[in-house]
């Protein structure tokens, strides 16, 4: 087995002796109880801006919503099926958030891509 995958399995027994198995059992909890996050954060999905690991919250803290450049699309009145604007209708009036924060960050790949039009058209429909 690679290094990577035997990191990530070693990681998620961390995580399962941690938060499921623990004394404070934050999972079960949440499981039984629900979440009731306080903030909804709509954050990138680069992997330097994980927002619970950037503002310190423990599970059931934060009501996450991750996408390239943390776009949030524009409402349609159509038939598509759109997954930010769900997740923001779900945060804000199911959980009833207080705080809704959109994270953006410096050298953003995504909007660098938006940004410079000869990115995008390098990019084929299969990419997309
Ligand atoms: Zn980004």
């Amino acid at each position: 087995m690679n290094q990577s995958l035997n990191r990530i399995l070693k990681g998620y027994k961390t995580f399962r002796d941690k938060y499921v198995h623990g004394d404070t059992s934050i999972m079960q909890h949440l499981s039984q109880h629900g979440q009731k996050p306080e903030m909804m954060v709509v954050a990138c999905c680069d992997s330097r801006v994980d927002p619970a690991l950037i503002l310190q919250c423990d599970p059931g803290d934060l009501f996450i919503v991750r996408n390239v450049a943390n776009i949030v699309s524009p409402y349609e009145k159509d038939e598509m099926h759109y997954g930010t604007s769900a997740a923001l209708e779900f945060g804000i009036n199911f959980l009833k958030v207080n705080h809704l924060v959109l994270l953006g960050h410096s050298q953003c790949g995504g909007v660098n891509a938006l940004m410079n039009g000869r990115i995008l058209a390098k990019m084929t429909k299969k990419d997309l």
